[in-house]
């Protein structure tokens, strides 16, 4: 038996894990004690990785459609088949005729994070979606704007603080999301330990607020309101003090008058938390000895996201916890990648949406693929991702890839999306390749660094999505050359010779060598379990290339503009359309079958590829309604009946699961099920279909600074 040091790479939480193999194959998969970041920490999905590994169904040569029949075809046909596809489109329809997609996994993959990056620059189509313009734009964008780095965003020094505020988040389940934070059970249960407090704030009672000392019922889509009450109190109680911020904050004297309009007596009743609970909150926050407010998905794709998440980050600099242990802090990861970012330096063809970071959201996408005109979508390129299932109105988006001209999907999964590919490209398995976790470690609570040395030598032919995407990139620009499109040619030639020519772990050599600790390729190799750099260190916003000024800004007249249409919706009783109770505070927010619908994250899921794992699907039904007692009472609904779910775009059908955790006129369903479309590869998960929530989730409604899709408080009926 041998024994192999590997980061696990599911979910952001990037625990160290121990992989046995006996004769070739897995026989135990372990936490590992000495990995400095996860201290031998693994939730049940580790157990997965063997799974993946030996999925019956994953995709190990390409395949190309023909006649709506799938073949399997050699590397060099697929890949001349692909950038044919590619070029054609980019011919007929313009560079960016060919938009692309990158899902969620390509962030846990340097093979598949740098190819992809480095592909897109060949491609040169600005028409860029990410699964980040589903769930994380917001809190990145308020990032943007206040510290001047869209990767900017503090985590919480989870090692230190004595007071913890988690909103719209559940670490306990996810262990972390845009903070990299394995073993949340225990850290939380060292907060609570060492005397401190921890408050969750969320429509459901989840599985962190049981483990809190306070769990705060909040109605969703009302995340900014109960900011703008806090802040109101830190002003009117004279708890405002910004510490080491002091000298480089702006804009706080017009923030107080902003505030002043949102007394939580005002705001008490939309958001269904009483006035004296909000003042205790910002009470204690404030006073804590120490103190970090986190807020996560929950926050982020609401209507008022970036607002919602731009005052979480407001209340910690008021109260003096930005860059200071026990607050939130920026890590000092050995690969740092400081991107500045911009936002509306040009706007989307057919709303008009403000570009960030170069990408405009995919709750955008099928509007720009069906509607006819200049710059229309007429190809797609997607990596490691399956928006059929995660964006939202998944059934308009499965019908608008359906029409595309040509689609080239990087990807080991034959899913509801890559259904629709033209030629589908898969890369080796994950544990093949070394791994080094580059993105996850900028958001880490202590600062570590670990490679992840092959466990299994590579199947014979097949490559890793820098191999795959450097011969794409090789052949597009073959392609352009020949037709005389220097420009285009000149780019991709650029990036297939300098960049793709490279060995990826040349690359990581040079990345690490360049980065704060100048650490190599055999350091991180001698460590098998990791290095580790500390706790997070002050000192971050001096290191941040954030604003010129070094300043941290809060006046910004898209804010203001957003401040403005809120207090007018809090006015009219609505959160952008969707109507407030009209009811006191605590009191049902549903009417007769009117709900509001929120997603869930669970333990044994992350997104919708492991449903195919038989580790993580066996045992009971995981695709339920959860519906509180009494509004299940009021519609006589009993505990596992079906019930028909209804929004504007669309219905589904489903058991309910009867609870007390869930707020009155709540109702939650897990996100990244739905594998009932024909046509996909994934037996396990076509047998435990479940339904997709973004078949409910509405393609109109948009957050209001950057077009994130809207995926809680989605207006719904529920009858039976
Ligand atoms: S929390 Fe689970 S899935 Fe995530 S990295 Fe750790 S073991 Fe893997």
């Amino acid at each position: 038996m041998t024994t192999h040091h590997r980061t696990c790479h599911l979910c952001e939480a990037n625990c160290g894990v121990l992989v046995d193999v006996e004769d070739d194959r897995i026989s135990a998969i372990r936490g590992d004690d000495n990995d400095p970041l996860s201290l031998g920490y693994i939730c049940p999905k580790a157990y997965a990785m063997k799974d993946l590994h030996e999925d019956p169904d994953r995709l190990v040569r390409p395949m190309i459609k023909r006649e709506g029949e799938w073949h399997e075809a050699a590397w060099d046909e697929a890949v001349a088949f692909a950038a044919d596809g590619i070029h054609r489109v980019q011919r007929e329809h313009g560079v960016s005729g060919m938009a692309s997609y990158l899902g969620n996994p390509s962030a846990h993959h340097l093979a598949a994070i740098l190819g992809g990056s480095t592909f897109l620059k060949a491609l040169g189509s600005k028409v860029r979606f990410s699964a980040s313009s589903v769930d994380q734009f917001p809190r990145m964008l308020a990032a943007y704007f206040i510290f001047g780095a869209q990767l900017g965003v503090p985590v919480p020094d989870l090692e230190r603080t004595e007071h913890l505020v988690i909103m719209g988040a559940n670490p306990l389940v996810s262990n972390g999301s845009l903070m990299t934070a394995p073993g949340m059970k225990r850290r939380l249960r060292e907060i609570r330990e060492r005397g401190g407090k921890v408050v969750v704030i969320d429509p459901r009672r989840t599985e962190t607020a049981k483990a809190a000392d306070e769990h705060v019922f909040l109605r969703p889509g009302t995340d900014a309101l109960l900011m703008l009450a806090i802040i109101h109190v830190l002003f009117a109680e004279g708890l405002v003090s910004l510490g080491k911020c002091e000298h480089r904050v702006d804009g706080v004297a017009r923030l107080r008058e902003q505030a002043a309009g949102f007394a939580p007596e005002l705001v008490a009743e939309a958001c269904g938390i009483d006035a004296a609970t909000i003042r205790r909150l910002a009470c204690e926050f404030a006073r804590a000895e120490s103190s970090a407010f986190y807020s996560r998905i929950g926050t982020c794709v609401q209507s008022y996201g970036t607002l919602a998440s731009y005052l979480v980050d407001v209340v910690n600099i008021l109260c003096g916890r930005i860059d200071r242990p026990g607050g939130m802090m920026f890590p000092q990861p050995a690969v740092p990648l400081s991107s500045r970012g911009h936002y509306a330096k040009w706007h989307s063809r057919v709303r008009g949406i403000p570009e960030f970071g170069g990408e405009i959201p995919a709750a955008t996408m099928a509007e720009e693929i069906e509607t006819p005109g200049q710059g229309q979508i007429h190809g797609i390129f997607t990596l490691a991702g399956n928006p059929v299932l995660s964006c939202p109105n998944g059934t308009r988006l499965d019908a608008a890839f359906a029409s595309l001209d040509f689609m080239v999907s990087v990807d080991p999964a034959l899913n509801e999306t890559t259904r629709h590919a033209d030629v589908i490209l898969p890369p080796r398995r994950t544990l093949e390749d070394g791994n080094y976790s580059a993105v996850l470690l900028q958001l880490a609570v202590r600062d570590t660094a670990k490679f992840s040395p092959a466990v299994f030598e590579p199947t014979p032919d097949s490559k890793n999505e820098w191999e795959i995407l450097g011969a794409l990139t090789a052949a597009v620009a073959e392609r352009r050359e020949r037709d005389g499109d220097e420009d285009g040619a000149k780019r991709a030639r650029t990036m297939a010779d300098t960049f793709f020519a490279k060995p990826l772990e040349e690359m990581l050599g040079a990345l690490v060598a360049a980065g704060p600790y100048g650490i190599t390729l055999q350091d991180l190799m001698d460590n098998p379990s990791g290095m580790d750099f500390g706790a997070l260190k002050e000192g971050g916003l001096d290191r941040l290339r954030g604003h010129e000024d070094k300043k941290l800004h809060l006046t910004h007249q898209e804010i203001d503009a957003e401040l403005v249409a809120l207090r007018a919706d809090l006015e009219a009783g609505e959160i952008r359309g969707v109507s407030l109770p009209a009811s006191s505070p605590g009191n049902s927010s549903s009417t007769e079958d009117g709900f509001l619908l929120i997603g869930r994250r669970q333990l044994r899921s992350n997104n919708s590829w492991m449903h195919n794992c038989p580790t993580l699907i066996k045992g009971r039904n995981r695709c339920t309604l959860l519906m509180n007692v009494a509004d299940a009472a009021r519609l006589g609904v009993s505990d596992g009946q079906n019930v028909q779910v209804r929004s504007r775009v669309g219905e589904v059908r489903v058991p309910v699961e009867i609870t007390d955790d869930m707020m009155d006129g709540v109702v939650s369903l897990p996100h990244g099920f739905g594998h009932s479309r024909p046509g996909i590869r994934a037996k396990l998960a076509a047998e435990n279909a479940g339904v997709s929530m973004n078949d409910l989730t509405d393609d109109a409604a948009l957050e209001g600074l950057m077009g994130n899709g809207v995926l809680t408080a989605v207006p719904v009926s529920v009858s039976h």
